[in-house]
């Protein structure tokens, strides 16, 4: 047997079914390539749900992390540390924003941007107690946690999993008269991705977030953003709401913001929002520590210094004006920004992402019938025609 197959036996033993890898064994990497237990090698054009928009191990993100290692890796928040204050400081000043608060994850960022909003909605807005409504879009993603599948579409996510979250309110994606029609004086915030990311890389229309801001203003509810996914760089600007000119209320940030190194997450508001907390009122063990901030910083630093957005909207250009030139019955629509760019099919995706990974091209489908393409943002043009090679192979028809 090898060693990828016995050690997939082996996940496979004692691990909870919650997903359904390809089955490839990743066992080192480095910039957009892996190499499996067995040697081979393959193209990193998933990057972790764009968690690894630096690529693997970016040496300066394994320098950061090495020294910090070497110091002091946790603190819990009982104690301050020397790192945290200097990554509210990089947040800050990337977001424009007065406050901060670290997490770890997606999904418990969201929760603290609900949590923001609904504090926000009773202290200031002063709507009746346990009254606050929050709008969301169908077919959103906001991680697994009760509450975020409890403002779900998705039956598959919710199933089993009740009694849900109530104070929700779902409506069509990109349909501002819907927003406006479902707000009432109780909405305390809409909550959106500015690109659907597990939806299948759905591009609302353009102007729609600008006017859903707007709407959102002039009724007084706040604008939170989910750039988890869509942030640092990734669809070709800083955060995907810049494309509009956009600064939502909250920014709700994670993935990439550790560098495909460590997990931290964080809501980026102004006082008059993020000011709502006070001691006691929410927290995390590990969040905002020194390890993940240092690796954080070093991570946006690099970002701006290698100029990862603009590198994504160009390359993003060019790979998607190539994979619109592949002629095939199968393929429905090719639509994205930047480097984040999804291939809908009439026919279901896996069967492709395996015959791609059989040509050493690493990507998944999402939503049934959408392959994926979101490789990290250091790719080179090179490596990106090497990809398109593989393909047009395998998607010609
Ligand atoms: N929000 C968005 C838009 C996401 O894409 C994701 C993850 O894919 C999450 C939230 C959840 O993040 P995490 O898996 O780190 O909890």
């Amino acid at each position: 047997m090898s060693r990828n197959q016995a050690l997939i036996e082996l996940t496979d033993k004692y691990g909870a079914r919650n997903y359904h890898p390809l089955p490839i064994v990743i066992s080192k990497a480095e910039g957009v390539w892996v190499e499996d237990a067995d040697g081979n090698k393959y193209m990193d054009m998933l990057s972790a749900y764009s968690a690894l928009n630096h690529g693997h191990r970016h040496p300066r993100l394994i320098a950061a992390l090495k020294e910090q290692a070497d110091k002091v890796t946790l603190t819990s928040r009982a104690f301050h540390n020397d790192q945290l204050g200097l990554f509210y400081e990089k947040v800050a000043q990337l977001t424009g924003k007065e406050m901060i608060l670290p997490m770890n994850t997606g999904a418990e960022a969201v929760e603290t941007a609900l949590k923001a909003a609904r504090r926000w909605a009773y202290d200031v807005k002063k709507v009746p107690e346990n009254q606050a409504e929050i709008i969301v879009c169908e077919n959103n993603f906001h991680g697994r946690t009760i509450t975020a599948v409890s403002l779900s579409s998705s039956d598959e996510y919710k199933r089993g999993f009740g009694p849900l979250t109530p104070g929700f309110k779902i409506i069509p994606y990109g349909d501002v008269e819907a927003l406006k029609a479902a707000i009432t004086p109780n909405t305390a915030a809409f909550l959106v991705e500015p690109i659907q990311g597990e939806a299948g890389v759905i591009v609302p229309p353009e102007g729609y977030l600008r006017e859903a801001y707007q709407v959102c203003k002039e009724h007084n509810v706040l604008f939170i953003a989910d750039e988890i996914q869509t942030g640092f760089g990734r669809t070709g600007q800083l955060f995907a709401c810049d494309w509009e000119d956009v600064r939502p209320d909250l920014y709700v940030m994670g993935k990439a913001l550790g560098g495909g190194v460590m997990p931290i997450s964080a809501v980026a508001g102004d006082k008059e929002v993020m000011g709502v907390f006070e001691p006691g009122s929410h927290g995390s063990t590990f969040g905002g520590n020194p390890l993940a901030c240092a690796v954080s910083v070093a991570a946006l630093d690099v970002l701006v210094e290698e100029k990862l957005p603009q590198r994504s909207r160009e390359l993003g250009e060019y790979f998607m004006a190539e994979l619109k030139q592949i002629q095939n019955p199968i393929i429905k629509e090719i639509r994205g920004k930047g480097l984040f760019i999804g291939m809908e099919l009439f026919e279901p995706a896996r069967p492709h992402c395996e015959r791609l990974a059989e040509e050493g091209l690493l990507c998944k489908e999402t939503h049934e019938n959408t392959i994926r393409f979101a490789p990290p943002l250091t790719i080179t043009k090179e490596e990106l025609d090497w990809a398109l090679d593989k393909i047009r192979k395998v998607m010609t028809a």
